[in-house]
């Protein structure tokens, strides 16, 4: 016997395997869907510093729903449309930049999805900035090969301005999807308040309108940080560069805050000479510098140009917009990094208001603008919010209390490729930890403000209540009138009431 061998395509790979990428079942592939293609239109458009204007349709149709997502954002080259939409892991976005894609993967497997389920193809109708045209395309996968088909192509002189349409028709479980479905366009408007989405569906519209014209400073492209890197990345860097290059001139251009006295520095502790010429390294060679980059700890950190936090006031606002609470506070803690990879941790903290109490805080979690509503439980901050004894912050559950968390990264650790929660690494938590904590106090100040507020006015209250009686029992004793008493006495328990209240106010600062 012998037996059959033969490669697998990447295309193929992910047919088999859907569910790896959130595409389950109908319900879970139709949020999924959604999810694939706003978060394509963001990142066409909140990255190039262009406030995002997204509507999103949905419309059963017997058995089936079609989805259309359309943006105003930089549009796509015409000659990469069918590659982006038709080549599993193909994409502009590996790139040292924080943007919610990343594998080059995810609107292909909504394309795979509506291919198998209802043979449909994938429409786009794209234009770019700066071009008179625009193009539209109909796009399957040939599974086999992972190569896009194009099923039809059209030019014509474009009617608006730039932007990109996509359409899918797609099985789908609406009913059953339709909560996780709004509220994913929810959350996002939570932590994308810059951006005005529309949604037409089965049940009516929703129209979230932008809550703030201030966008966030779009993420630069940056380089590896020198901590970052294993034997394949070196070996690719020096492929691209020359033999003649030296060991520092090459630390130097190709990490990230590496200048020529920290790049002479590493090469003397690491046991190299700086100006040995690339073309001289061998094997071994590669295997000591890459084990020697990752051990030094005299780099700079890593810069967080690559970064876009959505800042304090913005989250703030944000989760005032959609929340409606009584009291809320956010925090953007300074860049850190784990394995060479820069991240930020932002968190808000809403509490009371139109907040549903509950028996733990209702988590809102972001990694890179992007809502994550599955998987909480194997989530770093469900661990984190829970380990936390939230009585000292005097919150008593049930309690009024929503956390949202941001972390931003060139590299968030997944624990999937369907995106959905981050994994523990020690220094994310560590940061999740003390911004959550953070909150926590400046909530236990807001929660004692309002209790001395409250025992300030029960005592104004009792008091009142007397005011009268012993009026008239000092008018018995006095010759001055009832009248004149009770006038004096409300004007010292106005003075008192006052009084305690500045004193509070003091104490506080
Ligand atoms: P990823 O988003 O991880 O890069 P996708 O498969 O979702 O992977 O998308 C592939 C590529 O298609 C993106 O990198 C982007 O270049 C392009 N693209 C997809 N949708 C849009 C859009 N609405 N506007 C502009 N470019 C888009
Ligand atoms: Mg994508």
């Amino acid at each position: 016997m012998t037996e059959k061998y033969k490669g697998l395509s990447a295309a193929e790979f992910f047919y088999k395997n859907r569910e790896i990428a959130g595409f389950s079942n109908p319900t879970r592939a139709l949020y999924q869907t959604v999810r694939e293609l706003v978060e394509n239109a963001l990142d066409a458009t909140e990255t190039h510093g262009i406030l995002p204007t997204i509507k999103v349709m949905i419309k059963p149709l017997d058995g089936k729903v079609m989805v259309k997502v359309e943006d105003n954002g930089i549009g796509i080259p015409p000659e990469e449309i069918p590659n982006v939409f038709g080549r599993v892991f193909y994409g502009s976005k590996y790139q040292l930049r924080q943007t919610r894609g990343v594998f080059g993967l995810g609107v292909k497997m909504a394309v795979l999805y509506a291919q198998i389920t209802t043979g449909k193809p994938i429409r786009v109708v794209s234009s770019m900035q700066n071009s008179e045209f625009e193009y539209e395309y109909e796009v399957q996968i040939d599974i086999q090969h992972n190569t896009p088909v194009i099923l039809s192509l059209k030019v014509r002189k474009k009617r608006k301005g730039h932007g990109t349409l996509v359409e899918l028709i797609t099985e789908g479980n609406w009913f059953l999807a339709r909560r996780k479905i709004e509220s994913y366009l929810r959350r996002t408007a939570m932590i994308a308040p810059y951006a005005t989405i529309l949604f037409e569906g089965p049940n009516g519209s929703l129209e979230i309108k932008r809550a703030s014209r201030k966008l966030p400073p779009p993420p630069q492209v940056g380089k590896y940080h020198p901590k970052g890197v294993d034997i394949e990345l070196l070996k690719i860097m020096i492929r691209n560069s020359s033999k003649k290059t030296t060991l520092v001139e090459f630390l130097m251009e190709n990490f990230d805050g590496v200048g020529k006295i920290t790049a002479t520095k590493f090469c003397e502790w690491a046991g190299f000479s700086p100006d040995t010429k690339l073309g001289k390294l061998t094997m071994e060679d590669l295997e000591v510098l890459a084990r020697k980059m990752k051990e030094y700890n005299k780099w700079r950190r890593p810069k967080p140009i690559t970064l876009s936090p959505v800042s304090a006031e913005l989250l703030e606002k944000g989760i005032r917009h959609v929340l409606n609470p009584e009291f809320a506070t956010a925090i953007t803690r300074p860049p850190s990094s784990y394995g060479g990879n820069p991240f930020i941790v932002e968190v808000a903290l809403a509490y009371g208001g139109e907040i549903p109490p509950s028996n733990t805080p209702i988590l809102y979690r972001f990694a890179n603008r992007i809502p994550l509503l599955y998987d909480e439980g194997a989530d770093v901050v469900r661990k984190v919010v829970d380990s936390i004894d939230w009585s000292i912050y005097k919150v008593k559950f049930p309690a009024p209390i929503a956390i949202l968390t941001h972390v931003c990264s060139t590299k968030i650790p997944f624990k999937g490729v369907g995106k959905e929660a981050v994994a523990d690494v020690p220094e994310i938590e560590k940061e999740l930890t003390t911004a959550i904590r953070e909150a926590g106090r400046r909530l236990r100040l807001y929660l004692s403000k309002v209790e001395k507020m409250y025992a300030i006015k029960r005592r104004k209250v009792t008091i009142e209540k007397y005011i009268g009686e012993v009026a008239r029992a000092l008018a018995y004793i006095d010759d001055s009138s009832e009248k004149v008493i009770m006038a004096k006495l409300r004007e010292l328990l106005k003075k008192d009431i006052e009084r305690r209240g500045v004193a509070y106010a003091e104490e506080e600062q």
